[in-house]
């Protein structure tokens, strides 16, 4: 339930989401002026992650940053809990084995579950790290960003601009962050960064087996996940080590399992719905303080 020392709490974390939370506060400050009575709830998309072992969380940094809260959070735990929801509608009695789900959309991660609860997952400390994405670089060298600052003598905002706004798809294709567009350009940079983008995913996703120790079965969802046949295909060309066989038929149709009967791991596609998760939540919180 959002009060004004919540509030004041949230905004002080700005600097983790830059991206998304200005505007998230914006709309909750207009309707407390619009309906000051109106309770207001918000949902985390870090809470999901709370279950992971304390070493996936670190990173090799002095211990007393750590202690300031420099840790591995996690991000779109929101979508990853609905995903966990419905599993077993989806995929049965394969709910609760090794599972990773990859979020691909203009923001992308993964999160490997077991018992449909986050193991690991693919950003950290802010929603930066790991993939590729549309505009952000996901995991880059540090070095990369001393060396902007100090022999570039690029100004902070210019450095956030780069790593937010201008990497990425848009950023390797020099044409767009938009998926749907370098999907359908046959420029040599547009391929380069969805073979980029295919690349690193079955890097992360690789990674993450180690996690789990095994994989069973890989969902993809959001807006790539669930609707790009050939960054799906691309990917699990890269994982045929794990030995998945992907059914072309069923991958085309953007149908719910696209493996086939034989493969090793069940590849399915399901849709996210971050909305019903927040919404869920908001009906269950207004019950309790009714
Ligand atoms: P999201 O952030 O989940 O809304 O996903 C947005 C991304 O999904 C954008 O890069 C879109 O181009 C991509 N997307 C949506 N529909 C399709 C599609 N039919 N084929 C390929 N990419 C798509």
């Amino acid at each position: 339930l959002i009060t004004g020392k919540i509030l004041k709490k949230i905004e002080s974390l700005t600097p983790l989401a830059p991206l998304h939370q200005p505007h998230n506060l914006e709309a909750i400050k207009i309707i407390q002026s619009l309906y000051p009575k109106l309770p207001q709830i918000a949902c985390f998309d870090t809470a999901f992650h709370c279950t992971q072992n304390k070493l996936a969380t670190l990173y090799a940094i002095p211990r007393r940053l750590t202690q300031e809260g420099i840790i591995r959070y996690g991000f779109h735990g929101i979508s990853y809990e609905y995903i966990a929801s419905v599993l077993p509608k989806y995929i049965k009695n394969k709910a609760n084995k090794k599972v990773i789900v990859a979020h691909l959309g203009n923001g992308s991660s993964m999160c490997a579950m077991k018992n449909r609860l986050s193991v690991a997952t693919s950003m950290g400390f802010t929603a930066l790290e790991g993939l590729m994405m549309g505009t952000r670089c996901g995991t880059i060298d540090p070095g990369i960003i001393l060396y902007l600052l100090q022999e570039k003598n690029f100004s902070k905002e210019k450095i956030s601009d780069l790593l937010y706004q201008e990497s990425g798809l848009l950023g390797v294709s020099g044409i767009s962050s938009d998926m749907r567009e370098l999907q359908s350009s046959i420029h040599p940079n547009a391929i380069e960064a969805l073979d980029l983008f295919c690349y690193r995913a079955a890097r992360e996703l690789s990674a993450l087996c180690a996690d789990l120790q095994g994989c069973d079965v890989i969902i993809f969802t959001a807006g790539i996940g669930e609707n790009s046949a050939i960054i799906r295909k691309k990917i699990c060309d890269k994982l045929k080590w794990l030995g998945i066989l992907l059914d072309k038929k069923s991958n085309n149709n953007n149908e719910i399992i696209i493996s086939q009967n034989k493969s090793k791991v069940l590849v399915a596609v399901i849709p996210t719905n971050e909305e019903y998760k927040i919404a869920q939540h908001t009906v269950y919180k207004a019950l309790r303080y009714s």
